[in-house]
């Protein structure tokens, strides 16, 4: 067995929308980056890459490439699920924690793990994705970005 742990962070802007886990969740504001800034599963995927020895998705899909931008980031979890696979892995489990003051994100949970489950091709009772407030602190807190850290196992 082999564990890997991801983290991402991503500003919140005005004009963008805002998907977590491939969901998209009403609010007025939307993650910024290259892809489509889906900072849940991009936890996931440095987690995963990280718990089989990879380099992190930053080298395996780089934000200078024009062929991710906007790209939906379950489509790049497929492909570290590939790559994954074809070393022999398979995922035991997935824990992962959202940091974000605002929007509540409890509605929108279960159909997070469902989209990461789907994808990996492992029951949804073995992803875990949990939703924090900072209390108000930090820039989590402040709203002006959302974070995540994901845990893995892999066998
Ligand atoms: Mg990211």
């Amino acid at each position: 067995m082999r564990i890997g742990h991801g983290y991402d962070v991503h500003r919140l802007v005005e004009g963008r929308r805002l998907i977590l886990g491939g969901v998209e969740v009403p609010y007025e504001r939307g993650l910024l980056g290259h892809s489509d800034s889906d900072v849940l599963t991009h936890a996931v995927m440095d987690a995963l890459l990280g718990a089989a020895g990879l380099p992190d998705i930053g080298v395996q899909f780089p934000d200078r490439d024009p062929a991710y931008e906007n790209i939906s980031s379950l489509t790049l979890l497929a492909r570290v699920r590939d790559l994954l696979s074809a070393r022999g892995y398979t995922v035991g489990n997935i824990d992962a924690t959202l940091l974000c003051q605002r929007p509540k994100l409890r509605p929108y949970i279960d159909a997070m793990r469902a989209n990461l489950a789907r994808i990996l091709g492992i029951p949804q009772s073995d992803v875990n994705v949990k939703a924090t407030t900072e209390e108000g602190l930090g820039f989590t807190g402040e709203g002006l970005g959302i974070a995540a850290h994901a845990v893995v196992l892999l066998k």
